[in-house]
């Protein structure tokens, strides 16, 4: 057998050993990692991550959780980033709310601990 690429005679060798080319056709193997890369389909979306719509759905949960039930199906990976953006909007919002509760529990604790006339406290601090 003869080289394809320096014409050298090489014997049965799957590699010519003056070129170090390979001597099999390359075109008709799988195409394993790193060689052409085909185009998509016309009409075919990438189904990926999106963390633009996750921040989207972070602070429109609603918008969110409709385009999470809208892409289950089709486009699952986008969909799931939507849902994940909703669900931490929804727990941000209620631990916030926690948040809020607690600090006006403890705000009327300290008015009303402040002595015998609340009144007196509310002007203290300027609410009245
Ligand atoms: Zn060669």
């Amino acid at each position: 057998m003869y080289c394809k690429y320096c014409g050298k005679e090489i014997g049965d060798s799957r590699f010519c050993t003056y070129c170090g080319k390979p001597q099999y056709d390359t075109a008709a193997q799988p195409n394993y990692c790193g060689g052409r890369s085909y185009p998509p389909p016309p009409g075919y979306v990438q189904d990926a991550p999106n963390a633009g719509f996750a921040v989207l759905s972070f602070f429109f949960p609603l918008v969110g959780l409709v385009l999470y039930l809208v892409w289950r199906d089709t486009l699952p990976l986008r969909a799931h980033s939507c849902g994940k953006g909703a669900l931490i909007s929804v727990i941000v919002s209620a631990a916030l709310s926690i948040l809020l509760i607690i600090f006006y529990v403890l705000l009327f604790v300290l008015i009303f601990s402040l002595g015998p006339s609340p009144t007196a406290a509310l002007s203290v601090l300027g609410i009245i």
